[in-house]
């Protein structure tokens, strides 16, 4: 191979990554039922899903799936301006609209292609984005790729955001967007919703608000980490959700105005160029809405368990980040503690994997609840946490 092949250069860079001890690596999951997942051959409880109610393994999904599979077969077969759109998705998007009040939606493949969709259609070159520093690669990402300045702010900081958003690029009248997530992947903690639409109100900004971790499990009939903060949603411009996270499914969908929908299916060019999405998974992700909307009592046990944990977590002197949702973070010095202790875990049958730098700024052990959890289990987990702590000391 030529020697400065681009490859020769990411072998390199591979290398890098293994002598830093950095290197990822992917865990194969040998089987799964509820929360318990068999790694290597050794059954372990997970706390590192994002299937926040359990709905992944849903009698009600599954049979959606496979009703809607035997009448639609598998693939789209077709881009969704090509014969693709189905009427499975053309229901989910009717149920979406509803369920959380928007004039209109679009599905997407999943989040990432929502969120190219989104931000690389609002925005253009000269545009300005406003974004908090810790929101979502994809986000990060896709206005990069719009071309359009971006700008990023302390983490939550209204002023600093403001600052930003006072950001001049040319003497035109330039678009600007605030984008934030709803629920912070690596936190667990809320944006203030509020105080950053009031913001973006005031600055003739779009407010763009991504709730992957919100949708489902918060607010009043889980409509997301909005409405629990009593955000009417036509102060949002943009929501982007995913399907794949409490819904126990896959996709997302962009939700806003007519205009904004009607603008994304002529503009959106990761919409326009690909496969839409099976419509059976389409009916899977209906079914759980459907379940989402018409039980609340799964919400409520998985707030009990966020609740208890904190608290247990506290009692034991751990290091945690404030968190009311499942997202729920334990700091620790240093990568090498924070692997040590996954390792350690895992060795004690729990599954809950180190997050590192450059990925957060502080290593930390990244603990996903769900309603498939039962108290005993979170009771284990910090049991097993309090030994580690009492080894540490
Ligand atoms: C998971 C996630 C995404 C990406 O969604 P996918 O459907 O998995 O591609 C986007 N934004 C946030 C905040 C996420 O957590």
């Amino acid at each position: 191979m030529n020697p400065n092949s681009a490859l020769t250069g990411l072998i390199k860079r591979t290398q890098a990554q293994q002598q830093a001890q950095l290197l990822r690596r992917v865990r194969v999951v040998e089987q799964a039922q509820a929360t318990r997942v068999v790694v290597d051959g050794r059954k372990l409880i997970s706390f590192a899903s994002n299937d926040y109610l359990g709905l992944s393994q849903h009698p009600d999904l599954i049979r959606a799936l496979q009703n809607a599979a035997n009448e639609w077969g598998v693939g789209s077969t077709a881009a969704h301006l090509l014969g693709g759109h189905r009427a499975p998705h053309w229901a989910l998007e009717e149920k979406l609209s509803d369920w959380l009040g928007f004039e209109a939606a679009l599905c997407f493949s999943s989040g990432w292609q929502a969120n190219l969709s989104l931000l690389g259609t609002l925005l253009q070159q000269d545009d300005l984005c406003v974004q908090d520093r810790l929101n979502h690669a994809s986000l990060l990402d896709a206005a990069r790729l719009s071309g359009a300045t971006l700008k990023r702010y302390q983490h939550l900081d209204i002023e600093s955001a403001t600052k930003q958003l006072h950001t001049t690029i040319n003497d035109q009248d330039n678009c600007k967007a605030l984008v934030s997530d709803g629920v912070f992947s690596m936190d667990g903690d809320l944006a203030p919703m509020h105080a950053l639409s009031n913001l973006c109100k005031k600055n003739n900004a779009a407010f763009l608000l991504d709730d992957a971790h919100g949708i489902g499990v918060l607010g009043p009939h889980g409509q997301g980490s909005w409405a629990e903060q009593k955000l009417a949603a036509e102060n949002i411009d943009g929501l982007m959700i995913t399907f794949g996270k409490a819904l126990g499914s896959f996709g997302a969908a962009v939700l806003g105005s007519r205009a904004l929908i009607d603008g994304l299916m002529q503009f959106a060019r990761p919409w326009i160029y690909t496969t839409a999405t099976p419509p059976a998974l389409a009916s899977a992700t209906m079914a759980a809405i459907r379940l989402v909307q018409n039980d609340a009592n799964p919400r409520a046990h998985l707030k009990n368990l966020c609740a208890r944990f904190q608290m247990q977590i506290r009692q034991i002197g751990l290091s945690s980040l404030d968190s009311s949702t499942p997202i729920q973070i334990i700091l620790l010095n240093d990568a090498t503690q924070a692997i040590n202790w996954s390792n350690e875990l895992e060795a004690q049958g729990f599954y809950a994997p180190a997050i590192r730098p450059p990925t957060v700024a502080q290593a930390r052990l990244r603990i996903t609840l769900s309603a498939a959890h039962t108290v005993e289990e979170i009771d284990l987990l910090c049991a097993a946490l309090e030994r580690l702590q009492l080894a540490t000391k």
